[in-house]
């Protein structure tokens, strides 16, 4: 039977009906489990497997890929899932392809995986280039649409190329979601994210999670989230699993308010540099419309200098400054006080929640003429 996107939302991993227990069981507080004789599972351990995590994982694997089987291995926060596919997979001595313009805790892995003899090749996401350096690598790291900047690449064609070249590919999804774009079917071996942000959407907890059809492949992340140990707590995990049956909502909402916002904002002459994949004339847009479902809740834009960035920012009343995003409310930042991304001082990275449009874009409005 197909169903769309809100129906698999609201049903995703919910166990068989048991007459008398919930729909959706609670969290599971289990440090071990009885286990007598043989210790065979699959609950015996709480740092192996958990029944909550059992259902959010199977909730995430039918949003990542609709009937199919996969796998799905959710993490303590989206870098202990990048780390999970990062060092499961790569030895000293392999090379590995990264974004210089993802997310800014890449470099920090870039460091750490160079310490352990690995070689770190980077290039932009925009126009592919990440294929330029790609000849030997072990692993392709893709991040689309990039954060901050908002380029997308062509991932079916990274792909192919990859797997020609004997590479595996993984792609942080974190902007997209599974509802906006499922990695798996445009063939790569990894769906990452942070689920931290647009996938449990109330910024109110940090998870992440890696999916894989290979099971040798799952295993290894598996493994290494045995080995570290970085794994979700249950009330964290049972939170996330509730959250899910709103994405379609919740994500619904953002994406068409967040088109409506770069739309007011591409009228303005105080606002340069507007990226949102879902523009028609945004440079990421015929891509995104062939690879993406949705086009994610971010908006990112740059006012003329560092000081009318940081009135704006002040000046929302809606709006909270906060960095992270895909929140149901909505938040802003000027991307440039971190220091680590490669972006102008007047950069705002502009998340946007689940208002109603028309206030959030007058209170947007407002704020930019208070600003100018
Ligand atoms: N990937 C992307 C694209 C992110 O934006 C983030 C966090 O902002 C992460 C990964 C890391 O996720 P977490 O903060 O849950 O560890």
């Amino acid at each position: 039977m197909s169903i769309g996107d809100g129906t698999r939302a609201v049903r995703a991993g919910l166990p068989e009906p048991v007459k008398h227990e919930p729909t959706l069981p609670g969290p599971v507080f289990a440090a071990h489990f009885h286990l007598p004789g043989e210790p065979t599972g699959p609950y015996t351990y709480g740092r192996d497997e958990n029944p909550t995590w059992t259902h959010l994982e199977r909730a995430i694997s039918e949003l990542e890929a609709p009937g199919e089987a996969v796998e799905t291995i959710t993490f303590a926060s989206g870098m202990a899932a990048i780390s999970a596919v990062a060092f499961s997979q790569l030895r000293a001595g392999d090379a590995v392809v990264l974004p210089d313009d993802g997310y800014q805790a890449l470099p920090l892995l870039r460091e750490r995986l160079e310490t352990y003899g690995i070689e770190v090749r980077t290039a932009p996401t925009g126009g592919d280039s990440q294929l330029r350096v790609l000849d030997g690598a072990k692993l392709l790291w893709i991040e689309t649409p990039s954060n901050p900047g908002l380029d997308v690449c062509d991932v079916r064609r990274l792909v192919a190329e990859a797997h020609a070249r004997g590479a595996l590919v993984a792609v942080d999804n974190t902007l997209a979601t599974p509802l906006g774009q499922r990695p798996l079917e445009l063939g790569a071996d990894f769906s990452v994210a942070s689920d931290t942000k647009g996938m449990t959407g109330h910024g109110d907890i940090l998870l992440g999670h890696v999916t894989c059809a290979d099971p040798e492949l799952a295993a290894g992340v598996r493994r290494w989230r045995k080995v570290v140990g970085a794994i979700p707590g249950p009330m964290e995990a049972w939170l996330a699993h509730r959250s899910l049956a709103t994405l379609q909502l919740r994500s619904e909402r953002q994406c068409a308010s967040a088109l409506l916002l770069a739309q007011a904002l591409k009228e303005r002459t105080d606002v340069t540099g507007l990226r949102y994949p879902g523009l028609p004339d945004d440079p990421s847009f015929p891509i995104a419309s062939r690879q993406m479902r949705r086009f994610g809740s971010v908006v990112s834009f740059v006012l003329p200098d560092k000081d009318t960035a940081e009135r704006f920012l002040e000046g929302l009343s809606l709006v909270e400054e906060a960095t992270s995003f895909g929140s149901v409310r909505s938040t802003a930042e000027r991307r440039g006080r971190w220091g680590g991304d490669a972006v102008p001082e007047g950069f705002v990275r502009f998340s946007v929640g689940a208002e109603d449009p028309e206030d959030l874009i007058a209170d947007v409005l407002r704020a930019l003429d208070e600003a100018a």
